[in-house]
């Protein structure tokens, strides 16, 4: 906290896997001695720098832009780029920070990293987008490389924003380097499958969760928070397991549907007309709209999947959801639970998914479109979205396994920290300081 005041989300982040580490420490001194815990914690750099740009009036607008580069220990820094008026320091480091560990645990060749900046992209016209992307990209493409830093898309940056950046990148470079960016357009070095993969990489973890409690999602009443990239292919695959979504959000309010949201409406909202979430009731008046966010934890569900942002699901949306009877919450977003939130939901016996165990599908399908770029290649969905499908299932086989050998049997958090954790911090060891 001292060497980093008023970075509280970095310090949540921080505090939830050094809890966990306890007992790999203590039956580990040779990680105390080599100081693991202090060099993992300090990014190996942290770039900051302004973007300026000029909106469809002329006017001059100025940015902040950053790109936290904390661990190359398994592979290049890799980790998205958020655009949101919320983004500062502290919100790409703690996303940077759970990064390292959630690359690791995908079993694919990454370290960990993260960026973004304070730009909003909501009603900006697309050439405003597009000088943004260029202006934020000049800057970033100093620090990035296939084999440096490949950053992807998080909250406010999808494939229209990789392609503008990629397009970019490219002038400057003068070489198609494809590999520097990850979620690229299906045309042009994208992989099938990444749009899809963190939604639905949350729901085969939280499969493989409900598989060994003697449960699934067929039958099963689901909430999913969010309707952006992430809560959507949640929806699809939950859907196609048999699961009934009754409801999901965006940042000004939720709608429920009793009778189970129609995805194709929501996606053609979202996706193609970037309309609000509000717009939905219009069309099917069965529905309710209710205004503000943090709402939608008051609906009964047997399954939450909170998908939009951190902190979102505090200690008494978390009471609430037990009280209504929830049985399981896959976390899609990064750190959406508060501590209390997750406390509560340990302590009442609900299956817990952690974030960086149960959202990794994301990362480990752009680290499968790098591994596309460099052989040249393009695979099949089904071949894609079949190495997914095992990845998620390993994850999950590892985070419980560690967790038992921890001492912490069924508790996903510590396992998926520690699982995470091991990797990186005996290749900190074998590379030397
Ligand atoms: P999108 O921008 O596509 O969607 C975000 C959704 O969450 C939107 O519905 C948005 O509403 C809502 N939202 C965003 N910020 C807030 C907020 N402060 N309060 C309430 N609602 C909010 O982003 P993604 O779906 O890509 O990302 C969602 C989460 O998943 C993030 O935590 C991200 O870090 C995480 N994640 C994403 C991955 C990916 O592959 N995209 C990979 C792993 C994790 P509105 O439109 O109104 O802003």
């Amino acid at each position: 906290k001292k060497r980093n005041p008023n970075e509280v989300e970095f310090q949540q982040a921080v505090k939830e896997v050094f809890y966990s580490l306890v007992p790999v420490l203590e039956n580990n001194p040779q990680y105390i001695k080599q100081a693991i815990l202090e060099r993992i914690v300090e990014p190996d750099r942290i770039i900051s720098f302004k973007v300026s740009w000029v909106d469809d009036h002329g006017n001059v607008k100025v940015n902040r832009g950053f790109r936290v580069q904390f661990s190359n220990h398994i592979g290049p820094y890799k980790g998205g780029l958020r655009f949101h008026p919320s983004v500062n320091a502290s919100i790409i480091k703690f996303l940077g920070f759970e990064q390292i560990f959630k690359n690791s645990l995908t079993g694919q060749p990454i370290g960990g990293g993260k960026g973004g900046s304070d730009f909003d992209p909501k009603g900006k016209s697309d050439a405003e987008i597009m000088r943004f992307c260029q202006a934020f990209m000049t800057e970033l493409s100093k620090y990035i490389g296939p084999d440096v830093d490949v950053p992807a898309g998080d909250i406010g940056v999808g494939a229209r924003e990789i392609g503008y950046m990629f397009g970019q990148y490219k002038k400057l470079r003068g070489a198609y380097e494809a590999g520097v960016l990850t979620g690229k357009g299906i045309g042009y070095g994208g992989s099938l499958g990444r749009k899809e993969a963190t939604g639905y990489g949350t729901v085969y973890f939280v499969e493989e969760m409900l598989k060994d409690a003697g449960a699934s999602f067929n039958g099963s009443t689901v909430v999913v928070s969010g309707s952006g990239n992430v809560s959507i292919y949640a929806m699809e695959k939950a859907m196609q397991l048999g699961a009934k979504v009754v409801a999901c959000s965006d940042s000004n309010g939720y709608i429920y549907d009793k009778d189970g949201i129609n995805l194709a409406t929501v996606k053609r909202l979202k996706e193609v007309e970037h309309k609000r979430i509000s717009e939905y009731v219009n069309e099917y008046p069965d529905a309710i709209y209710m205004e503000g966010y943090t709402g939608i934890w008051s609906i009964p569900c047997d399954i939450a999947l909170p998908c939009a942002t951190q902190n979102e699901i505090d200690e008494n949306s978390a009471a609430l959801l037990v009280s209504n009877g929830v049985k399981a919450v896959g976390e899609g977003a990064n750190m959406p639970s508060t501590l209390e939130a997750i406390d509560i939901f340990l302590d009442n016996n609900v299956l817990f998914a952690p974030a960086k165990a149960a959202n990794a599908g994301g990362v480990a399908v752009s680290a499968l479109e790098m591994a596309q770029n460099s052989a040249r290649q393009y695979w099949t969905l089904e071949e894609v979205d079949g190495k997914l499908h095992d990845i998620m299932k390993n994850i999950y086989t590892k985070s419980k396994q560690a967790a038992q050998e921890y001492g912490a049997a069924g508790n996903l958090v510590i396992g998926a920290n520690i699982a995470g954790f091991v990797k990186v911090a005996d290749a900190m060891i074998e590379q030397g300081i």
